[in-house]
């Protein structure tokens, strides 16, 4: 017998706050999302991180779960699952123009093409290589954000001119909803309208559309018409709802892959009218424990959620007592805690036993629960459970 430690001991065995990320809950919601897009396939969506979750753990379990394709925002996120040695079938829709696009090609990652100076960067690039880019073509069809929008005729011609002169192979032509999350919105059926009309454009102008695709979380779980060919949730990914207010993530078959969990540092007394943390925004009320939680802004916890933000220690669900630091939060635990420093308090979980989750943390902070999960922060280490993907 040796005294020596684990040769292999988790990240998370020190440390004062955590993310375990459980691959098996986002294989089966990948899963859920391919048995409900079918016939359409499904593309997980892993940009930010995987929303926090961790790139290549994500997308991992999501091929694990079925997805034919993977989509990333930027360029280097999808150099990165390359370099992983992740093969699948990729997209990305955000670089600059100094970005190494021929690096991208040369990795067998799909190029969003949706402005003239795409256009230009793909053809550049096809001529280095000696070779057609492939590339997909947004069009905003009313989002007002990435994608051709008003001149979508000039460009059409450039981009038949590119095909018909082998500089450029169109694999796939997207949009994307701008109140995909209010289904009946009117906004919702004009821009699938536009959406047709623009591939029906594409083809009278001799391009091949490839394949169609339009449908993130929300439209994937509520609006089956807006399928096409393929569908690219990201946040359902995760287990988390697009619509909170149609229906829990349970209400869709998902469960949420995210738990974040801290452990308490300090336990200590304090009498009534005690002011606590910066500013004194919260006093105590009468003679009590005070808990100090080792997570604030830095970590992911919006400093907005001061006096607002739920935990639960001990079974128990707690508010948080003042402002958010950048390091830690108080907790006014009250005068009977029987708790010490090192319990586990659950920041962020399912709530199936009643602890807080990223829905009523976007609440408690007027946000919304994609941006409670994506800025848990790098600092925390990330503990994989429910078999790490191969
Ligand atoms: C982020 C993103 C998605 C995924 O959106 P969810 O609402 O998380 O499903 C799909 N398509 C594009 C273009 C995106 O930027």
């Amino acid at each position: 017998m040796t005294d020596a430690p684990a040769a292999s001991a988790p990240a998370t065995a020190g440390a004062s706050a955590w993310v375990t990320v459980d691959a098996s809950a986002i294989r089966d919601n990948v899963a859920e999302l391919v048995r409900r897009a079918a016939p359409a396939q499904v593309m997980a969506v892993v940009k930010a991180d995987a929303y926090g979750h961790g790139l290549v753990t994500a997308a991992r379990a999501a091929l694990a779960g079925g997805a034919a394709w993977l989509g990333v925002a930027q360029l280097d996120e999808a150099l990165a699952v390359r370099a992983a040695g992740v093969d699948a079938p990729l997209l990305t829709w955000i670089y600059p123009p100094q970005a190494d696009v021929r690096a991208a090609l040369d990795a067998r990652i799909e190029v969003t093409v949706g402005s003239r100076w795409n256009l230009e960067t793909a053809v550049a690039a096809a001529r280095e290589r000696g070779r057609p880019a492939r590339v997909q073509v947004k069009v905003d069809t009313g989002l007002g954000r990435g994608g051709v929008l008003t001149d979508w005729p000039e460009f059409t011609v450039a981009l038949a001119r590119a095909v018909a002169d082998g500089a450029v192979e169109v694999t796939g032509t997207w949009s994307h909803f701008a109140w995909a999350d209010a289904p009946r919105h009117p906004t919702v059926r004009a821009q699938q309208e536009r959406y047709v009309e623009a591939l029906a454009e594409l083809e009278r102008a001799g391009v091949d559309p490839g394949l169609r695709h339009l449908a993130n979380s929300a439209a994937t779980l509520t609006n089956p018409s807006a399928h096409f060919d393929l569908v690219r949730p990201g946040l359902a990914v995760y287990g988390l709802s697009p619509v909170p207010d149609l229906g829990t993530p349970a209400d869709f078959g998902l469960r949420e892959a995210m738990r974040v969990t801290a452990r308490l540092t300090q336990v200590k007394r304090a009498r009534a009218g005690q002011g606590v943390s910066y500013g004194h925004e919260y006093t105590t009320a009468r003679d009590t424990v005070l808990g100090l939680v080792p997570m604030g802004y830095a970590d992911g916890i919006p400093r907005h959620a001061g006096n607002r933000g739920p935990l639960q220690v001990r079974g128990r669900r707690h508010t948080i007592a003042g402002r958010v630091c950048m390091d830690q939060v108080m907790l006014d635990l009250g005068p009977g805690f029987d708790g010490a420093p090192g319990d586990e308090v659950v920041v962020l979980g399912r709530g199936a036993d009643g602890e807080p989750t990223a829905q009523d943390w976007a609440e408690a902070a007027d946000t919304i629960n994609y941006e409670i999960v994506t800025r848990m922060a790098p600092r925390l280490p990330r503990a994989v459970i429910g078999g790490e993907p191969r």
